[in-house]
């Protein structure tokens, strides 16, 4: 990449910059002429502006006045399925012009806007009459996946709202669309369902570790009441990002089986955990009451989340008490399945049904396909591959879409930037490096198995997170680096050119309060 190209130094990188000699001036107050339908992205835009800039932007009737046009007209670039969010940005010498054909390219083009905003420096500092310059240019640009997104896991550390508000907002300026919201673990359930008050009232109450060696509470609303996700929801969808919800299911299940013990194999005694890892204590897949809560949560989450998409997990899920249960043997008996592998197939074959009764499609993490040789899963369902590519190779084959998350692919980022034993983090090494090269597309795949994948995500698990500091620190810059490497085609992707543009970018970091890695990019 040329030094052009490298031009108000933006992440992630736009496909194609032109850059002029000449300079638009203009005030910090500035009006945006626009249809009355995009009212809600400028809306946003200013709030980004106000908390972060010296800028402000209101709507004017009056397009002579306006140094900000935009309009709804037609993307130019892309495949069919990601064009919708295509956008074109023309910093002229009198007014900046924004075109795309929906609501979502506008949005990301403000989105670039308010990068080059953030880092827009006044030429006659201290003046009463300071005016802005940007350089000319004309950008245009479109992703290269349409799924881009980040997990929170808000069970292993409880996140409040407003810190999951401020990620979803850093994850708008980097043009992110996908929030994955992991909600229900072995150390907490996070989310009232109104059949079982005892999720919360038992299942959201667990011993911190963090706080053995002092007298310790345990915090007694460490649950989302259903209008805090719907503000979060709302919150994300004015920043065109999805909210996609995920109901750990048969496994992970303590803070279920602490809550309701005649639903585990043994009965119990359970606990809500206070220790990380997987634990042999699951749903009992023979008993249909725990098919019935399972039940009720999906229909919850149904309720409150518009996204298409609803997460029902199925990672980690040991069988160990199944072999031995009366019940699961009596259901394995019954649906005639060859063994307890196949009777987690039958679970997710059910649950899948009880989404799509739902109007929703699945989601699952890539231990959905095993032991299902013999029984159908829906086409529909979608596969997260988690365990490397293997899984989502395997899925795409068999027509599934996929997204793709492995561990070995930079996508884990609770695992440390750097090997060094000062520094956070579970698992192997993860730099920015390996972010910033991850491709989503397996070259195992053919062109046509590679039309499955659409996209990938950072997933961040919160076993180690004591503070949401922290989690920004195992975000930042990472995050940064998976938004490029989801934007572009690989062949665009250029780490050197990143590395100098993220030298910029951190200034953004900072003016968003957020704390970031600062050491080696690469190892
Ligand atoms: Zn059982």
């Amino acid at each position: 990449m040329n030094k052009t190209e490298n031009l108000f130094n933006l992440v992630p990188q736009p496909v194609s910059i032109k850059a002029s000699d000449a300079y638009f001036i203009f005030q910090p107050q500035m009006a945006v002429f626009c249809p009355d339908e995009l009212q809600g992205e400028v809306a946003v835009f200013n709030e980004q502006l106000e908390a972060s800039t010296p800028f402000k932007c209101r709507r004017t009737e009056n397009k002579a006045e306006a140094s900000i046009i935009i309009e709804l007209t037609g993307g130019s670039c892309g495949s069919e399925n990601v064009n919708a969010e295509a956008y074109k940005l023309t910093i002229g010498e009198s007014a900046v012009t924004i075109s795309a054909k929906t609501a979502h390219g506008v949005f990301n083009a403000l989105e670039t806007l308010r990068q080059i905003l953030m880092c827009c420096k006044t030429p006659n500092k201290g003046s009463p009459f300071a005016h802005y310059s940007m350089q000319c240019a004309e950008i245009e640009d479109c992703p290269r996946f349409e799924w881009r997104g980040f997990m929170l896991d808000c069970a292993r550390t409880f996140f409040p709202v407003s810190f999951i508000k401020k990620l979803i907002d850093a994850a708008a300026l980097h043009k992110l669309n996908h929030f994955h919201w992991h909600l229900t673990d072995d150390q907490g359930w996070r989310i009232p369902v109104a059949e079982y008050p005892k999720l919360i009232e038992i299942g959201s109450v667990a011993p911190d570790p963090r706080h053995q060696l002092r007298d310790y509470t345990p915090k007694k609303d460490a649950f989302y009441t259903h209008e805090q996700m719907k503000d979060v929801i709302s919150y994300a969808a004015a920043r065109h990002i999805m909210v996609v919800p995920e109901i750990e299911m048969p496994g992970h299940a303590s803070a279920i089986l602490a809550s309701y013990p005649e639903l585990g194999c043994t009965g119990g005694p359970y606990a809500v955990e206070g220790r990380w890892g997987i634990f042999d204590d699951v749903l009992c897949a023979g008993n249909d009451d725990a098919l019935k809560l399972l039940e009720a949560a999906v229909k919850t989450v149904a309720e409150i989340f518009p996204a298409p998409f609803i997460h029902i997990g199925g990672d980690e899920c040991p069988h160990v008490r199944w072999e031995t249960c009366p019940k699961c043997q009596a259901r394995i008996k019954a649906e005639k399945l060859d063994g307890v592998d196949q009777l987690q197939s039958w679970i997710t074959s059910k649950m899948a049904a009880v989404v799509a009764k739902y109007g929703k499609t699945p989601i699952g993490w890539d231990e959905v396909l095993d032991g299902t040789e013999n029984i159908a899963l829906p086409q529909d369902l979608v596969v997260m591959s988690w365990r490397g590519a293997k899984g989502g190779i395997e899925a795409s084959k068999r027509h599934h879409r996929v997204i793709m998350a492995p561990t070995d692919g930079g996508c884990y980022l609770d695992y440390p930037h750097l090997s060094d034993p000062a520094e956070p983090g579970l698992q192997s090494v993860t730099t920015v490096r390996k972010s910033y090269d991850y491709s989503p597309l397996p070259d195992a795949l053919s062109e046509e198995e590679k039309l499955n994948i659409l996209g990938g995500q950072g997933n961040l698990w919160s076993e180690l997170l004591s503070s949401q500091k922290l989690a920004e620190y195992m975000l930042f810059p990472r995050l940064c680096a998976l938004s490029e490497a989801l934007w572009l085609d690989k062949k665009d992707k250029d780490f050197e050119s990143f590395s100098e543009r993220l030298k910029v970018h951190k200034e953004r970091l900072d003016m968003l309060n957020l704390l970031y890695y600062r050491g080696p990019l690469d190892e």
